[in-house]
């Protein structure tokens, strides 16, 4: 199969994040088992959704696995001018469909280039890992990359994330937490403020102290230029409470995101935040005994990536990419899921972030020739025995 056809069918099956990706993942399983390689799924406990792992190559240690997700974001709402689950080729060098970018085209490279690795004379094993639910909070690759280390008596040495980068290497990613906070007060009277405890003002009080945590982590320095901004950020997106102006409000919550930069500790800010709001607790419980803050995991955190310039991960990404500017993103990835079980991580993929998740998503064709060229390189590298 061309790449284009194998896109083509990757963007016919309409899986978003959340969703059961049995359709998708049962579709890669067959082609690929189809050149004679064996595939490990990593099924999620109610069985209607699935990773899958695989190997290509001797079973030595050092590998390269090549990561992508099956999984794609919703077009309710969005002004498409095509089917986005029809890959249409509108003849002005770019590939229109949902996923086509974001990331199915670089599913399709390794797809695409696995008969030549197949043939290959590797040296070094080449892993697929494809999972699921990545759009909605990278749910599935700590699984994906936890089996990979126990499935092999082997150890991969490198993960290569293909997400759109315009083939660039990106070596950090923020870690990034989503929360929600229930303020539980007294309801009353407007006029009763001073003997009653107002959520709403309560809430507010918490949020002001999210904000000066901030930018006190600013002040104290905490910066890390590689990223655009270069602090870690907390933000609170979403608030709702109340009913009317003249009734104390006594119930009000709202969301908020922290993406970390790697110096800064997730925990270590929602400690500090939990113990002012103890103490807020403490202090409001003397007007109202019930008065309650709690805060809860809206996502499970999504880990950051902080691969240093000096790893061989980054050597390798500069060869085979071609391009040798190192960047960072600000948006959730697999990446540093797969770092923190060892392996030495980088994104790089066909495509550009600002094509993903919009109306009209494409990927140019360019692009996918620059991916191909990356697994060619890939396969050429790995076929050396002076691979390290
Ligand atoms: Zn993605």
């Amino acid at each position: 199969m061309t790449i284009e056809s194998i896109l083509a069918k990757l963007v016919s099956f309409p899986v978003l994040g959340g969703e059961s990706n049995m359709s998708i993942i049962t579709w890669i399983r067959e082609y690929i088992e189809s050149h004679n390689i064996t595939t490990t799924l990593v099924p999620n406990e109610e069985g209607n959704k699935a990773s899958l792992h695989c190997r290509i190559g001797p079973e030595v240690d050092g590998g390269v696995i090549l990561s992508g997700h099956t999984d794609v974001v919703p077009v309710e709402g969005q002004e498409w001018t095509t089917n986005p689950f029809k890959l249409t080729d509108k003849g002005d060098g770019k590939l229109y469909g949902r996923g086509s970018c974001d990331m199915k085209g670089f599913v399709a490279c390794c797809l695409a280039a696995l008969p030549d690795m197949v043939k290959a004379n590797l040296k070094k094993p080449i892993y697929f890992a494809f999972s699921y639910d990545e759009e909605v909070g990278c749910l599935a690759g700590p699984e994906l990359a936890k089996a990979i280390k126990t499935h092999y008596t082997e150890t991969p040495k490198y993960a290569i994330i293909g997400e759109p980068s315009l083939m660039e290497p990106i070596v950090g990613q923020k870690g990034i937490y989503i929360l929600e906070t229930y303020v539980n007060g007294s309801a009353g009277h407007s006029s009763r403020i001073k003997q009653e405890v107002s959520a709403i003002h309560e809430a507010m009080r918490l949020i002001l102290w999210l904000e000066n945590k901030m930018n006190q982590l600013i002040d104290d320095k905490r910066l890390d230029e590689r990223f655009h901004p270069p602090h870690s950020s907390i933000h609170i997106g979403l608030i709702n409470g109340g009913i009317a102006p003249n009734v104390i409000a006594d119930k009000a919550h709202f969301y908020w995101d922290l993406r970390t930069i790697p110096m800064d500790d997730t925990q270590t800010i929602i400690a500090e935040f939990e113990a002012y709001c103890r103490e807020r607790e403490q202090e409001l419980q003397k007007i109202f005994p019930d008065f309650k803050i709690k805060t809860i995991e809206n996502h499970p955190p999504v880990i950051h990536l902080d691969t240093k310039k000096t790893d061989d991960v980054v050597a390798l990404v500069k060869r085979i990419s071609g391009n040798s500017k190192l960047n960072t993103v600000s948006y959730a990835a697999e990446a540093g899921q797969f770092a923190a079980e060892g392996f030495q991580s980088a994104i790089c993929g066909p495509g550009s972030i600002a094509q993903a998740h919009r109306a009209n998503e494409f990927i140019a064709k360019t692009e996918l020739v620059k991916g191909m060229e990356m697994m060619n390189k890939l396969i050429t590298e790995l076929s050396s025995s002076n691979f390290q």
